[in-house]
């Protein structure tokens, strides 16, 4: 797949940004979610920066979700046990590759989904 000079660009700002966290999280701060959540997030993978380059140049999904249940992994995956629906991972995407969809909408099948 081809990239573009923005996708260039985005790829630089994001791992600046990466490097200038230190953040550890611990994984399912807010408990087992798979219960009350009502919103899960999937990926649009055609969309994702690190689908599209094969490399682990992006990953803000990673760096900015709270409960650390996004994999830094090619493509990233959530861990619908601990995941608890907030959106951040959805806002902070700037390639808009996340989606959050209501749990009535979501797929039966349960936890470490990559989405579609
Ligand atoms: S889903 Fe978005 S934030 Fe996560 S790695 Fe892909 S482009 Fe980056
Ligand atoms: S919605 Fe995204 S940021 Fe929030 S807990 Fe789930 S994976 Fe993490």
């Amino acid at each position: 797949m081809v990239r573009t000079e923005q996708d260039i660009k985005l790829e630089k700002k994001v791992s600046q940004t990466i490097l200038a966290s230190q953040q550890t999280p611990a994984v399912g701060e807010a408990g087992h979610t798979g219960e009350w959540r009502t919103k899960r997030p999937i990926l649009h993978t055609e969309k994702c920066l690190v689908v599209k380059t094969g490399k682990l140049t992006c990953n803000l999904c990673w760096l900015y979700c709270p409960e650390n249940t996004v994999s830094r992994s090619i493509p990233p995956k959530f861990n619908y046990d601990y995941c608890k629906g907030c959106g951040i991972c959805a806002t902070e995407c700037p390639a808009h590759a996340i989606e959050m969809i209501s749990e009535k909408e979501a797929p039966s099948c349960e936890g470490n989904e990559g989405g579609n």
